[in-house]
């Protein structure tokens, strides 16, 4: 078999709404992949649709240094929502040019080049995060990639303070992985490398492409860890599904970023779609929401599936199902058979990564999938 879930039998989606995709039978779907975590608020949300599609009808695009209103305001609304201190914004059009950002402004604000990284990391695909991104396979016949980068084991307190020293640039870490398997670490984990950067005068840049935007139950993960990073990533649900990424950072970085640049930076579009988006997740409450439904679903899925599974995992709607076979069958039964869509993390890690908008009683038929198809 391939490595496509779907290669058997493909599913053609033509439309969405809400909770929901459509395929071109009109067969409906509940979206528990949510296509990586890029719909947070659920699909083709009204306020985003307007947003969006009014911008487009006044203006595509102009470049980044004619200030434009509906960017201007994401710079704004972005500095507010960010964690206390990181009110720089720069825009980009992906999670890994955001992380490529973060990695050139943090080795140009310290003028060291060594990275930190931790084993099963995610940052990307582009050369510098692919550097920064544990698994071979992803790297396989790209070589070689940027220099300067030493892996320690994720969680291991101990390994960072050694590897952190007065030649590091910055640590990049997921606070809670996603695409390594849905790991979680503790609160004093990340304060101690916090504690640990600061020490070295390293940036620590927290990569909260898939944690961020109120996924594991707060708004950011670093709210949640009190953790304030130097540099904060986010990208995937920013603009509900239209390319986006964001680098936040302090002033210290901010003051001497280099020269960096990107031709869409914050376009008219993009930045009115994240706009709307925003404002819908935090006008609804949906990271508390997200707590809610996803204290709930774990509780559920360990209190009727714990002896089908080996472990459930997560923060929020950031959910990994380890199970105790190959997870490609039983992802394409759920899409096939339920109606469910979810999500590999590795061969073995269901991933779920709904709208923030689930309800509880969404959550009772993915456990009832759940348990048909596991017994
Ligand atoms: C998806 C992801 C990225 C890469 O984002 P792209 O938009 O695919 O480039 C980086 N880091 C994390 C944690 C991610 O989940």
């Amino acid at each position: 078999m391939s490595g496509f879930v779907f290669s058997e039998k493909p599913i053609r989606i033509d439309r969405g709404e809400g909770v929901y995709l459509y395929d071109t039978n009109g067969t409906e779907y509940l979206d528990f992949g949510a296509s990586y975590a890029c719909t947070p608020v659920g699909h083709c949300h009204p306020e985003v649709v307007d947003a969006a599609t009014g911008q487009l009808e006044e203006l595509f695009y102009v470049q980044a240094s004619y200030p434009h209103a509906a960017r201007t305001a994401l710079y704004e609304q972005l500095a507010r929502v960010a964690p206390v201190d990181i009110d720089n914004v720069w825009l980009c059009n992906s999670g890994t040019e955001a992380n490529e950002a973060a990695l050139k402004f943090a080795r140009h604000a310290t003028g060291r080049s060594k990275i930190v990284a931790t084993t099963q990391a995610f940052h990307g695909r582009t050369m510098g995060s692919l550097a920064a991104t544990w698994k071979d396979e992803y790297k396989e016949g790209f070589g070689p990639l940027a220099d300067g980068v030493e892996f320690v084991e994720y969680g291991d307190s101990e390994a960072m303070a050694a590897a952190v020293d007065d030649e590091t640039a910055a640590v990049i870490i997921e606070p809670l992985q996603g695409e390594g398997g849905i790991n979680p670490v503790s609160k004093k984990y990340l304060q101690s490398v916090r504690v640990e950067t600061a020490t070295a005068g390293a940036a620590l840049i927290l990569d909260e492409i898939q944690t961020g935007l109120g996924r594991t139950g707060e708004l950011w993960a670093a709210d949640k860890y009190d953790v304030v990073p130097d540099i904060l990533t986010t990208a995937k649900g920013l603009a509900s599904g239209l390319p986006l990424g964001a680098t936040l950072c302090r002033d210290w970085i901010a003051e001497d970023a280099g020269n960096h640049g990107s031709t869409f930076s914050g376009g008219p579009v993009v930045s009115a779609a994240a706009g709307a988006t925003l404002e819908v997740i935090e006008r609804e409450g949906l990271p508390a929401h997200a707590a809610d439904v996803g204290a709930y679903l774990r509780e559920e899925t360990e209190a009727r599936l714990g002896d089908e599974i080996r472990e459930v995992r997560g923060h929020g709607l950031m959910i990994g199902i380890e199970v105790k076979r190959g997870s490609n069958r039983l992802l394409r039964d759920l899409a096939l058979e339920h109606g469910i869509l979810a999500l590999p993390a590795g061969r073995t890690v269901l991933r779920l990564l709904p709208p923030l908008t689930v309800e509880r009683e969404h959550a009772d038929e993915v456990v009832d999938a759940l348990e048909a198809v596991l017994t």
